[in-house]
């Protein structure tokens, strides 16, 4: 999506080791009216899928998976990060390796709130290595649910988690693929995807 890589041109920074800083738009500022856009794309590629959930991991695809679930007409869960496992019973739970705390998590999502009668998309700000999503495929798999697609804003081509994703057949809509940066230029170079604005 042109307009949010031309953002990230404008006012991401990129860090040593391969990391994107975005937080004057998405991570900790959030431009609204970028996600409505965004929001608004994903509805047109996922266009005739019977979506009736969107879900996503806390914090930071909240933000963006409420403006999706808004424009789709449908409520939003986010799987909550635990302290411990087996709090409640009645939660499905995995565990996911955190890329930017370098900690590993528990997630857990309520079973009142992921079905065998949801159809679900996910929605979250980075692809990496591909452990938060893993977990959120982990959760809808042990609710019987349907992952229907998943959104990513800004996925990093460079490392394996989108190869992962795709290698499963789900379809995958990154908003904006980096096949690589710079830390020293800040060049950033993105993979070219015509099936989008
Ligand atoms: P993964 O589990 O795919 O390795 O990483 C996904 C999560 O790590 C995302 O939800 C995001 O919060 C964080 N993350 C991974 N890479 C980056 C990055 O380059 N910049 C930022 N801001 N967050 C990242």
């Amino acid at each position: 999506m042109k307009l949010l890589e031309e953002r990230i041109r404008k006012d991401g920074i990129i860090r040593e080791g391969g990391v994107l800083k975005v937080d004057s738009f998405i991570n900790h500022q959030m431009d609204i009216p970028l996600f409505r856009e965004m929001a608004r794309e994903w509805k047109r590629l996922f266009a005739g899928k019977p979506i009736n959930k969107v879900l996503t991991i806390e914090a930071s695809g909240i933000g963006i998976a409420a403006i999706v679930a808004s424009e789709l007409n449908v409520p939003v869960v986010f799987a909550k990060k635990a302290m411990s496992i087996n709090l409640d019973y009645d939660n499905y739970e995995t565990q996911i390796q955190s890329f930017t705390h370098k900690k590993i998590y528990n997630v857990i999502v309520s079973k009142k709130f992921l079905t065998p009668n949801d159809h679900v998309l996910i929605v979250d700000d980075f692809l990496a290595n591909g452990c938060a999503l893993m977990g959120l495929l982990t959760l809808a798999q042990e609710a019987g649910a349907t992952v229907e697609g998943i959104g990513i804003a800004v996925e990093k081509g460079f490392q394996p988690g989108g190869d992962l994703v795709r290698a499963r057949g789900i379809q995958l809509e990154s908003l904006a693929i980096v096949e690589s940066m710079d830390a020293a230029t800040g060049e950033v170079v993105f993979r070219p995807q015509p099936h989008q604005s």
